[in-house]
């Protein structure tokens, strides 16, 4: 080559290489400066024929990149293994450029198929180091199809493409890093916001002074403020006027101390509207310990704020509650009270309306002795006989006292009165109530009472008469035919095991039952007898309250109520109430003087009145059942015996020698004594008869009228106070 020539060639070859400078600073596309690279280095060096071959030397592999000249499935595509015996592995063990001036000559390396296919003659080639680590890229080559000397300056020539390929790989690496760690950023960012956006802490800084220097986009958009109110002191314009004191205080105590900041405020949203926020903050500190910004968040508490407010009102409002609630509940207890004493007091009028019937035939009685007495009166008067008057008077003023008593029980009965729990002898209830219940049972009921000496009960009197007074009016509705009612007293103490039986807690007992032989109650009314409404009366007749009542009060009492009944023998009801100890001992002694002294008082002895002067015979009961004698009476012989028949105790007969029909008194007592020996009898007698009178001394004793009130009941007493002697006699 001539000297001119080689100039031009060399002068062609820098502009080729400036050219794809050029291209390799500011090209974007690394495959297409390679392939530049390529085609510029072929036509320089007037080959045309020229590859890249990159090289991952840790997978020992490489692969033909780029390349111009060659036959189609070469360039990108061809793979070699990086192994001893091939030119580059050779090229890369000299370090230097190599040059094969003659491949048909080489022992130094085997060329590949792919270069022997496309006649490769002779070469020249450099090794691309990394710029970082001098790492081999790979190896860049010009190839001839004829054997050809490579001078030095064709190397320099590929050396300078070299250099400026190792750049631009260099270039690329680090745009990717760039870009890699540009899209970590990004998404770190983002994981930050969303972070953020999900914590309820809105974050702000502020400079060293105390200044607000950001807040969070998120506190415009909540508060509806600018963030140019919010900056510098801007946020004092919009704290509520009473929290200022309080909050600037601190903020200036924890910007002097450089302490934490924590507080609770009322800040005002665009809306006007205050709610309750934290604001908190910490100072960064240098490494002199001086303040550089003071980091802080401020979070809506609002909710938090109303919650505790409440809780802090409820607590101090809960002794108004308590209180009010306390006042609300003794109001509906009064209120259950009043209706409770209305439907007590509706009971017993009840009861008063069930009796009237009986009452008002008892009041006929009454009126008719009283009648009697006084038409005696004035017969006496009238025949001139009036010495005796004033036994007639005295007996029509028995009368009068009589149905004045009644009355007034009847009218102390309906008073309405508060319940009143107190300690009572049962037997004194009983006993005062009897007189009423007999009266009321009318004619062909008897009435019994069994009284024994039981102590005392704690409960409400007047409930227990009502009780009492319900189970006689029921017991006489079961004996509509008539029958026997038995009102009685017991004590009786319950064990563990019949505690358990009858659901009572073992002790000491009042029993107080009420039994009848009349139509009993079926299983079903049985089942259901305690149940309000309950009733198997007609309309009118009963209102099945009765016995829910009873269960009511005895259970309030403290006591249960049982029920034995069978259809068609009889129904017993029996009231258990514990034993009142308080007084006890004096009850007891009560009952046991009254049983040792002598008494010029009846005690329930059953006496049976016969008479047909309905006046006198009317008086003899009243004064009876006065002085504490349950009497019977009859009109006649014939009834007599019928109403003996009835009753399983007669203690004493008073009957009339003359009586109407068959059987005169004497007659009656016989057949009487004749089935029961130890009756004893007296007879009350008008006439002066000597014979009938020695007859009835035999019998009996003999009390001839007109008799005084007090001869009745001397006589009476004698002649019961005997008949003891005599069964005390006989055992
Ligand atoms: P009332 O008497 O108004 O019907 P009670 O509650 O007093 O209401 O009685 C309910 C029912 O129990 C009565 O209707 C009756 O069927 C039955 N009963 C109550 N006591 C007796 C009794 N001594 N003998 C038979 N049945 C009775
Ligand atoms: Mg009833």
């Amino acid at each position: 080559m001539t000297s001119s020539a080689t100039e031009r060639h060399l002068l062609c070859q820098r502009r080729i290489l400036a050219e794809f400078g050029e291209q390799a600073v500011i090209g974007a596309d690394l495959d297409a400066i390679l392939q530049a690279a390529c085609k510029g280095a072929g036509e320089g060096l007037g080959t045309h024929l020229a590859k890249f071959i990159q090289i991952d030397s840790e997978k020992r592999q490489m692969w033909v990149r780029s390349g111009v000249g060659w036959t189609s499935g070469v360039v990108g595509q061809e793979t070699l293994d990086l192994e001893p015996g091939t030119p580059e592995w050779y090229s890369l063990s000299v370090e230097h450029p190599v040059i094969s001036q003659s491949t048909a000559l080489e022992n130094r390396f085997t060329l590949h198929p792919f270069q022997l296919d496309n006649r490769v003659a002779a070469f020249v080639n450099v090794t691309v180091y990394a710029p970082h680590d001098q790492r081999p890229i790979g190896i860049f080559e010009v190839d001839s199809r004829t054997p050809r000397a490579f001078t030095e300056s064709d190397v320099d020539f590929l050396r300078s493409y070299a250099s400026l390929i190792a750049a631009c790989f260099e270039r690329f690496r680090i745009t990717d890093a760039l870009r890699e760690a540009e899209a970590k950023l990004r998404e770190s960012e983002r994981r930050l916001r969303r972070a953020v956006e999900l914590n309820p802490q809105i974050p702000w800084t502020a400079d060293a002074n105390g200044a607000v220097t950001s807040i969070d986009a998120r506190w415009a958009e909540f508060s509806g403020l600018e963030r140019e109110q919010t900056m510098g002191q801007g946020w004092r314009e919009f704290t509520h006027p009473d929290d200022m004191p309080m909050i600037i205080k601190q903020w200036s105590v924890s910007l002097a101390s450089l302490t934490p900041f924590d507080v609770q405020v009322r800040l005002q949203k665009n809306t006007g509207k205050y709610d309750w926020y934290q604001v908190r903050a910490y100072p960064e500190l240098d490494e002199a310990g001086h303040c550089q910004q003071w980091y802080g968040t401020v979070e809506d508490i609002s909710d938090r704020a109303r919650l505790e407010a409440s809780l802090r009102d409820w607590n101090d409002n809960l002794e108004a509650r308590i209180s009010e609630r306390t006042r609300q509940l003794q109001e509906e207890q009064r209120e259950r009270e009043a209706a409770e004493a209305k439907l007590r007091q509706s009971q017993k009028m009840e009861a008063v309306g069930q009796l009237t019937g009986g009452i008002a035939h008892d009041f006929n009685n009454l009126l008719g002795s009283i009648s009697a007495s006084l038409e005696l009166m004035q017969m006496r008067i009238a025949a001139g006989r009036v010495a005796d008057i004033g036994k007639y008077q005295t007996l029509a003023l028995t009368s009068v006292k009589r149905a004045a008593a009644l009355t007034g029980r009847l009218l102390a009965f309906s008073r309405q009165q508060p319940l009143d729990p107190k300690v009572v002898d049962p037997n004194e209830v009983v006993a005062g109530l009897e007189d009423m219940i007999r009266r009321t049972m009318g004619p062909d009921v008897v009435v019994r009472c069994d009284l024994a000496s039981v102590g005392c009960i704690s409960c409400d009197t007047n409930q227990l008469e009502n009780a009492l007074l319900n189970l006689a009016i029921n017991a006489r509705d079961a004996m509509a035919a008539g029958g026997t009612l038995t009102l009685r007293t017991q004590r009786l103490d319950i064990d563990e095991r019949t505690g358990k039986d009858k659901e009572m807690q073992p002790g000491p007992y009042v029993l107080i039952s009420v039994t009848d032989d009349g139509c009993g109650m079926s299983e079903d009314v049985l089942r259901r007898a305690f149940d309000p409404f309950f009733t198997t009366k007609k309309p009118g007749q009963g209102t099945g309250l009765g016995l829910s009542m009873i269960y009511g009060f005895t259970q309030q009492s403290g006591g249960q109520i049982r029920i034995h009944s069978t259809l068609n023998v009889g129904t017993t009801i029996s009231m258990y109430f514990p034993l009142d100890t308080r007084n006890a001992d004096n009850t007891l002694e009560a009952v046991a003087n009254a049983a040792s002294l002598p008494s010029d008082r009846g005690n329930g002895e059953v006496i049976l009145v016969v008479d047909d002067e309905t006046g006198l015979r009317e008086i003899a009961v009243e004064l009876l059942t006065d002085q504490g004698y349950a009497p019977y009476e009859a009109i006649d012989s014939a009834s007599a015996m019928k109403q003996f028949e009835k009753l399983d105790r007669v203690d004493l007969l008073i009957t009339d020698i003359g009586l109407p029909g068959a059987i005169n008194g004497l007659a009656l007592a016989k057949t009487l004594k004749a089935q029961r020996p130890q009756l004893k009898v007296l007879f009350i007698t008008g006439y002066a008869n000597a014979e009938g009178i020695t007859e009835g001394l035999s019998l009996g004793k003999v009390l001839s009228k007109p008799f005084s009130v007090t001869e009745l009941s001397d006589y009476v007493r004698s002649a019961l106070a005997s008949e003891a002697a005599e069964s005390e006699n006989r055992r």
